[in-house]
């Protein structure tokens, strides 16, 4: 089970130091969990636990002109080995096309990142139903390696980010269940993802763990959800 939390444009650098070190004095440990921090760039910090820290974004170059990003020379910098790609921020606020999604990807799998994919279906296409959300979630998927040995894909409806609404767990096992027999990879669930709902999303035997936004900035409640993973048992 994976366990991750997307700080997105939160957190200063010393707050997400503070952040993780109490995150790494709660945890015991840890045994079939992963953990995974997602700062914001400028609050990267190096950092040896059991939770792993990695980008929000970075751009597909080693460094370069490319005025206002960072590169993986600035990942290397601070031993960062796993990426988020394709966030539905980066997609539907800062307009990166599926070509620029896929260029990423490529770049952070020839540097062996380990590479959390994240699709989603905005509300337009969730209300056509089951067969044009699939369609368009497999649009998101053009031009990525699905055999790519550290790809993990997140499963995140746009209309659910940040809103307080999530599917029904059943929409949610659906989903999963069909992208599992297309992609056969491991598979998060984020949107919406909160202390009260974490556990019974977790459970769904199609779901291997959650990507949380803002239910994960206080550590309290992203430590509680690593604790509903402890205890989740999967055959
Ligand atoms: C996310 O940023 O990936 C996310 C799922 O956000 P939230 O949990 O706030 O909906």
């Amino acid at each position: 089970m994976i366990v991750a939390a997307n700080f997105k444009t939160n957190l200063t650098r010393l707050e997400t130091g503070e952040y993780l070190g109490e995150l790494e004095g709660m945890l015991p440990k840890l045994e079939g969990v992963e953990v995974r921090v997602f700062p914001a760039s400028s609050s990267l910090v190096p950092h040896k636990g059991q939770a792993v820290v990695g980008a929000q974004n970075a751009y597909p170059a080693k460094s370069g002109a490319f005025t206002g990003e960072i590169g993986l020379v600035h990942l290397e910098e601070f031993g960062i080995e796993t990426i988020l790609v394709g966030h539905s921020e980066r997609r539907h606020v800062l307009h990166e096309s599926q070509v620029d999604i896929a260029k990423k990807f490529d770049f952070f799998k020839e540097n062996g990142f380990e590479i959390i994919y994240c699709i989603g279906e905005p509300l337009s296409v969730k209300e056509q139903g089951l067969d044009a959300t699939l369609a368009y979630l497999q649009t998101q998927l053009e031009g990525i390696d699905l055999s790519y040995a550290k790809l993990v894909v997140a499963y995140e409806p746009v209309w659910a980010i940040g809103s307080g609404l999530t599917p029904t767990l059943e929409e949610i096992e659906t989903i999963h269940d069909a992208l599992k027999r297309i992609a056969g990879v491991k598979l998060l669930y984020g949107g919406s993802v909160k202390t009260d709902n974490a556990k019974a999303i977790m459970e769904l035997p199609s779901v291997d763990g959650v990507l949380v936004g803002s239910g994960a900035l206080k550590v309290e409640n992203f430590f509680s959800m690593i604790n509903d993973a402890i205890t989740i048992k999967k055959g």
